[in-house]
C-alpha cells in the first residue's frame, strides 16, 4: 500500500485512467488514505486489478469501465460513484493518450480528433457531470491532469499540447465559477513520468534522451505526481484553487 499522510476517510473519489501509470498510483494513495475510490478506466481488466489491489490492502474501491471521450459514459460513471459511495467529494480527471507524432502541417486529422476527444473533451465531460454532483454534496475538489505541455510546446505533439494548454485554461475558468460554492479545481503539470505511456510508445534510447531534458537528470515517478494531487485534493490546500501546479524536475524552469 502507498506511503501516505493524508486522511480522506468518508470521501468518495473518482480517478479516470486509473488502470495504469499515474492514475493507478493516485487511486492507490487515495485508497490508502481512506477514500472510497472509483477506479475508472477504458480497460476493464486493469480497473479490476487496481481496485482489487486497494481492497486487498484494506481499502475501499469499485472498478468502473468508462471511456472519457463518451459524455454519456462519463455521466454514468458519476452516477455509479454516487450509487456506490453515497456522494461524490473528489475527482481526478487523469485519463489521457499521447497521440501521433508529426509536424502540424502533416498532422493526421483522425489523430487530432482522438487526442482532443480524450485529453480535452474527456476532462470537460468529467467536470461537466462531477460539478453538479459535488454541489449537491456541499462542495468538493477536482484535479485535472495537464502536463508541462500545458505551458510550453513540444515539436511533433501539436494536438497533445493544444489539449493540455486548454485543460489549464478550462481549469482556471471552472475554478473561478465555483470557488464561492465550495468546489476547488486545480491542474497538475507533470514532466515526463516513468509510466506505460512512455514505455509502450517509445524505445529506451528516446526515453533516456527525454530524461536528460530535466535539470533533475531523470524521469519523475507516478508517486511524485500522486503526492501533489493528493495534497491539492486535501483540506490542507483549502485556499488553493484555479491554479496549475508543476511537478517537473525543473523542466520548464530553463
Ligand atoms: P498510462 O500509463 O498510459 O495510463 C493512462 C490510462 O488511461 C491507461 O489505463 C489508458 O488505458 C487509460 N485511457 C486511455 N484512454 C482512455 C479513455 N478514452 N477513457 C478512459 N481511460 C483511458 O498514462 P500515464 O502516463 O499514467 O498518463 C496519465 C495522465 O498523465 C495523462 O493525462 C497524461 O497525458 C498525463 N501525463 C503523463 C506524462 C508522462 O510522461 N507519463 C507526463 C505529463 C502528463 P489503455 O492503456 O487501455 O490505453
Amino acid at each position: 500500500m502507498s506511503d501516505t499522510s493524508f486522511d480522506f476517510k468518508g470521501c468518495t473519489a473518482i480517478v479516470t485512467g486509473a488502470g495504469s501509470g499515474i492514475g493507478a498510483e493516485i487511486a492507490r494513495e487515495l485508497g490508502a488514505s481512506g477514500a472510497h475510490v472509483i477506479v475508472s478506466d477504458m480497460d476493464g481488466a486493469s480497473a479490476d486489478r487496481i481496485a482489487g489491489e486497494i481492497t486487498e490492502a484494506g481499502g475501499r474501491a469499485d472498478p468502473c469501465v468508462a471511456d472519457v471521450a463518451d459524455a454519456a459514459a462519463v455521466e454514468r460513471l458519476v452516477d455509479f460513484a454516487v450509487e456506490k459511495g453515497g456522494a461524490l467529494h473528489m475527482a481526478v480527471n487523469n485519463a489521457g493518450i499521447g497521440g501521433p507524432s508529426a509536424p502540424l502541417g502533416e498532422y493526421p486529422l483522425d489523430g487530432w480528433r482522438q487526442v482532443i476527444d480524450v485529453n480535452l473533451n474527456g476532462v470537460f465531460y468529467g467536470m461537466r457531470y462531477q460539478i453538479p454532483t459535488m454541489l449537491a454534496a456541499g462542495g468538493g475538489a477536482i484535479v485535472n491532469i495537464g502536463s508541462i505541455l500545458s505551458s510550453v510546446g513540444f515539436s511533433g505533439a501539436s494536438a497533445y499540447v493544444a489539449a493540455k494548454h486548454a485543460v489549464a485554461g478550462m481549469t482556471k475558468t471552472a475554478a473561478m465559477e465555483y470557488a464561492e460554492k465550495g468546489i476547488r479545481i486545480n491542474a497538475v503539470g507533470p514532466a515526463f513520468i516513468d509510466t506505460p505511456l512512455l514505455s509502450k510508445n517509445l524505445d529506451a534510447a528516446v526515453i533516456e534522451q527525454l530524461a536528460g531534458l530535466h535539470p533533475a537528470g531523470r524521469l519523475g515517478t507516478p508517486a511524485e505526481v500522486s503526492a501533489l494531487v493528493c495534497f491539492l485534493l486535501s483540506q490542507r490546500a483549502s485556499f488553493i484553487t484555479g491554479s496549475y501546479h508543476l511537478v517537473d524536475g525543473a523542466y520548464t524552469a530553463r
